[in-house]
């Protein structure tokens, strides 16, 4: 072990944290065995044996319900739009989802967080930011005031995990990021946030339709606006986990956040 990655190790003990990517590939394992093949090909469905003088009975195959356009999307309530999510098969990261991951924290929070897209604990649990990440932005929530029942609300870009031919954990391409972006957009507009908060590259570029390679340390450190929201972007909490010198780039985001709220007042 070099000093570097044992004073990581330290950090991250004292944070009360376990080692990141060990525990990702076991829980994607995990994860693959549970997928259920919801696009399976109809005709690999096992068929009912008719009992001897019977006509064979008939079996019904439902076709998975088309996902809502974005203009009825726009008009969802929570329930429904939780719904729609649920059941969503609007791209191709519903094959192998264990579960959608929708949202979670106060829905009339002045403070929105928005990630990426699920990781292989979050696709377990159908929980956003759990796992180590998760207990990092817990610790950001509170240095700044705020937890996931109390003024902040918590949601990724995508709704479901992607992940790679190795079942591991990947970025969102842009046309997925495309085709789920309804879903977060209603959420905003049913929030109705004082500040937003971008944590990392997918969620900035998607809601401030950049280029999506455009890097977080170029877009942090300033203020932008989703349509009239302030919105600022710092690193994700998992980026953060691999890097622990820049967590202090990132509370000087967190800082920044706090000032574009104060000035909202
Ligand atoms: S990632 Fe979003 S658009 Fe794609 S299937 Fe899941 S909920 Fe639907």
């Amino acid at each position: 072990m070099n000093s570097r990655s044992g004073r990581r190790d330290q950090l991250i003990a004292e944070m009360g944290l376990g080692p990141v990517w060990s525990r990702r590939r076991q829980a994607a394992d995990a994860s693959s065995a549970q997928q259920p093949d919801l696009l399976a090909p109809v005709e690999e469905t096992p068929s009912v044996p008719a009992a001897a003088g019977q006509a064979p009975s008939a079996i019904h195959l439902e076709a998975p319900p088309a996902a809502p356009p974005a203009s009825e999307v726009a008009r969802m309530d929570w329930d429904a739009l939780q719904q729609a999510v649920a059941g969503c098969v609007k791209c191709r990261l519903c094959e192998t989802r264990t579960n959608t991951v929708f949202g979670v924290g106060d829905r009339k929070a002045k403070w929105m967080f928005i990630g990426e897209g699920p990781g292989r604990n979050e696709d377990l649990q159908g929980i956003p930011f759990v796992g180590p990440a998760g207990k990092l932005l817990d610790n950001m929530l509170l240095a700044m005031g705020l937890s996931r029942t109390e003024n902040a609300y918590i949601a990724n870009v995508v709704k479901c995990r992607p992940t790679d031919e190795n079942g591991r954990d990947r970025a969102p391409a842009p046309e997925e990021a495309g085709a789920c972006m309804p879903y977060l957009q209603r959420q905003i507009e049913l929030v109705q946030p004082v500040v937003l908060v971008a944590l990392g590259r997918t969620a900035a570029v998607s809601l401030l339709d950049l280029p999506p390679d455009s890097a977080v340390g170029k877009l942090r450190g300033q203020v932008f606006h989703y349509r009239d929201m302030p919105l600022v972007v710092t690193y994700h909490p998992a980026y953060l986990l691999r890097r622990l010198t820049e967590k202090g780039k990132s509370w000087a985001d967190l800082c920044l956040a706090m000032s574009a709220y104060a000035g909202q007042h």
